[in-house]
């Protein structure tokens, strides 16, 4: 559906609306035609007396059916709808090959940057002091460059859940910058001016403010720490091969655990490294729509499962996120396929925890989604304004969707702990 079928309908149809109102009918009868494959004449049809507020009231009622009736009007948010086909993602497959490489100066030397060397024999390698921002101004572009710098403050902070979500005293280490794979719903779209993929070389510096730091261990036996929150934990461990640092460290440490987070089959590190009862390596599972359709370039969840497998033979522990869980016409059941082939692969006793969290995302980000994929489906759910300004699922849809799925981990895999992530902590204790 064109944007400007629907402008030009609407325009015909009521001709004398504002602007602020015009907006918000194209939006709503965009996104339902989107939703729909319709034409903006079956949704709403040339009628008498029609208004701005009975036309919205129309629209409303098709856009929001489980939504409309209960929730505060000022939760359906409207933007004016701004696409831009330039901004489309490129989804045609490609390895990760930079056009140029930089190194800064004080790391010039690095195992890291000998590495990108004989990695990247066709790239532009040039050094710099690290205080020239590199990148490009548009995400999709990423990719062409590559940061291998050293890291002087971002060492070691709390998980910053969003602050008035249930938290589970996670703590992060930020090793990297940027992933390969697109996620329909990755955050990382909007977080950051100029893109690139950054990786530091000075491992050894986050590891040591570890030793010094106090830890809460939340609800969990022993402290959490995880990579994995500006990028996908392993997606350039063969390059960066963090793991073979990462691993000894934790195994000297048996009060601590640490969680790799992945949706890549990149696990050559790890299994080198050799196992360690207190590294837990962690996927990002869904249902196969959703990895196959939203996850763009990642592995599907056969070859997840797999790997996870091999990596608990090795010796590791295993942990699994449903998140984002995506509610739409059929999802119990793909989720119930998702969880029973999990059920039926993997070592039940390796499985340390499972977290659940519904689809949710910024205001900002929903717009960058609907321009880089303009034919995603994620976003034809009914997302309300919360509680802390993100975009969720009503109240009622979310709690379903834990009561599903949150027994059936249980029962499938009782000796994990399973838990809700960035919920409400209204809703989290109900679970
Ligand atoms: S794997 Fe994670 S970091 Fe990479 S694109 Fe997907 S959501 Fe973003």
């Amino acid at each position: 559906m064109h944007v400007h079928t629907v402008e030009n309908y609407l325009s015909e149809l009521l001709p004398a609306l504002g602007v602020n109102k015009r907006r918000e009918l194209v939006r709503l009868a965009y996104e339902i035609c989107k939703r729909d494959a319709c034409a903006p004449q079956d949704i709403l049809p040339a009628q008498k007396n029609l208004n701005f507020e009975s036309a919205k009231k129309q629209l409303l009622a098709k856009r929001y059916p489980v939504n409309f009736k209960t929730a505060a009007k000022n939760r359906f948010y409207l933007p004016k709808l701004e696409l831009d086909p330039a901004l489309e993602a490129d989804l045609s497959a490609r390895p990760f090959y930079p056009k140029t490489v930089y190194i800064e100066t004080s790391v010039l030397n690095s195992p890291l940057a000998e590495r990108a060397r004989a990695a990247f024999p066709r790239a532009e390698f040039k050094e710099t002091d690290g205080k020239t921002q590199v990148g490009s101004p548009n995400f999709s572009r990423r990719l062409d460059t590559l940061l291998i710098h050293r890291e002087k403050y971002d060492f070691l902070k709390p998980c910053p859940c969003s602050c008035a979500a249930a938290g589970c005293g996670y703590n992060l280490i930020n090793l990297g910058f940027g992933c390969r794979f697109e996620c329909e719903y990755c955050f990382l779209q909007q977080y950051q001016n100029l893109h690139a993929v950054l990786l530091p070389a000075n491992v050894d510096e986050f590891l040591a403010k570890i030793d010094g730091a106090k830890f809460n261990k939340g609800p969990f036996d022993r402290p959490r720490i995880g990579s994995g929150e500006f990028t996908d934990s392993l997606v350039f461990d063969d390059l960066t091969r963090y793991s073979s640092q990462l691993v000894p460290f934790f195994r000297a440490r048996p009060h601590l655990q640490f969680e790799f987070k992945t949706k890549s089959v990149n696990i050559g590190g790890l299994l080198e490294a050799g196992g360690c009862e207190n590294v837990v390596v962690s996927w990002s599972v869904n249902s196969s729509k959703i990895t196959d359709g939203a996850e763009h370039f990642t592995p599907g969840l056969t070859k997840r499962l797999a790997a996870a497998c091999e990596t608990a033979r090795a010796g590791y522990r295993l942990g699994f996120h449903f998140d984002p869980v995506v509610i739409y016409d059929g999802c119990r059941a793909d989720y119930a396929r998702t969880v029973e082939e999990m059920a039926d692969t993997l070592p039940k006793d390796k499985v340390a925890w499972i977290s659940v969290g519904t689809l949710r995302f910024s205001r900002e980000l929903k717009k960058m989604i609907e321009n880089r994929f303009p034919r995603n489906t994620i976003l034809d759910g009914e997302f309300l304004l919360d509680f802390d300004g993100k975009m969720r699922y009503g109240d009622g849809q979310r709690k379903e969707a834990y009561a599903f799925l949150v027994p059936l981990l249980r029962k499938a895999f009782p000796r994990a702990h399973v838990y809700l992530c960035m919920e409400d902590p209204h809703i989290a204790k109900e679970f």
